[in-house]
């Protein structure tokens, strides 16, 4: 039987291969406002074109604890200033993304760069493929966010609404419990979507003339707005 050990091989894996195998490693970024379905759509990329989802959110969520009072800023831990729905200073999060991309051949990052001194270190730290931005009209954020739910164990995300898992409060993909996010309640929401008028929408005007900058519909459903992320990466990668 050894000689067919490779038979039982699963489809992501098989994927992941020949991704690797063709050199694609596409280096994507992903943009767009709060709950515009950044980490929905990064997951599908990561697992279609084997490449590793570097997210801010989830690293720092990991480190929410981290002290940073040697830092010189103006809270101690992460944390602070996430429940808060603060950016986290920059220079905590500078020196997370370049350790998370050093010498990472292909990724999609997602969370980052949220404001034009983040852009600019992106710029000396690696080169784009890819620039995606979502595209989904504020009404429809605050109640994709308010609604989201996440997989403790595995980080995948669900809505009670739009993208129920098969079991109420269980992950389809692992099993996991389902939590709702602090920065989730209504007041932190509209602080986020303040702080990505004022501070990330003009990191958008940026990237405007970069190579492979698509911009796609986001206000359509979770496959269809798939079809859109991964026949532009086909097309620009
Ligand atoms: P969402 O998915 O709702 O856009 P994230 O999970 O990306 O939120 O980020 C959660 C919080 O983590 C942000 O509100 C902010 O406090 C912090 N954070 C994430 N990325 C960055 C970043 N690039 N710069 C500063 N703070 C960040
Ligand atoms: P972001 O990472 O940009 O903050 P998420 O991917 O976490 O966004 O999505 C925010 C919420 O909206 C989640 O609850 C997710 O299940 C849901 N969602 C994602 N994409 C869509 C979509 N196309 N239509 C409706 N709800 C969506
Ligand atoms: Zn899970």
């Amino acid at each position: 039987m050894s000689e067919r050990a490779g038979v039982g091989v699963e489809n992501d894996t098989i994927k992941r291969r020949c991704a690797e195998a063709g050199g694609m490693n596409p280096k994507i970024l992903i943009l767009g406002p709060p709950g515009a379905g950044k980490g929905t759509q990064s997951g599908r990329l990561a697992d279609e074109f084997g490449v590793e989802h570097v997210t801010t959110g989830d690293a720092l969520r990991a480190n929410k604890e981290m002290d940073i009072s040697d830092m010189d800023t103006e809270y101690d831990t992460p944390g602070e200033y996430m429940d808060r729905g603060d950016l986290v200073p920059d220079v905590v999060v500078d020196a997370m993304v370049g350790e998370a991309l050093d010498g990472r051949e292909g990724f999609v990052l997602d969370g980052y760069p949220r404001n034009g001194d983040q852009a600019e270190a992106l710029k000396d730290m690696t080169d784009l493929d890819v620039v995606l931005v979502l595209d989904v009209p504020e009404e429809e954020l605050v109640d994709r966010l308010t609604g989201r739910r996440v997989c403790e164990d595995c980080g995948t995300n669900y809505h009670v609404e739009f993208n129920q898992p098969e079991e109420a409060g269980v992950c389809d993909e692992c099993g996991g419990d389902l939590y709702q996010r602090e920065d989730d309640d209504e007041e932190s929401v509209r602080n986020r979507l303040s702080v990505y008028h004022d501070n990330t929408e003009p990191v958008l005007e940026l990237y405007a003339d970069h190579d492979g900058y698509v911009e796609i519909d986001g206000d359509q459903a979770p496959d269809e707005v798939w079809e859109d992320v991964k026949a532009a990466v086909e097309a620009e990668a």
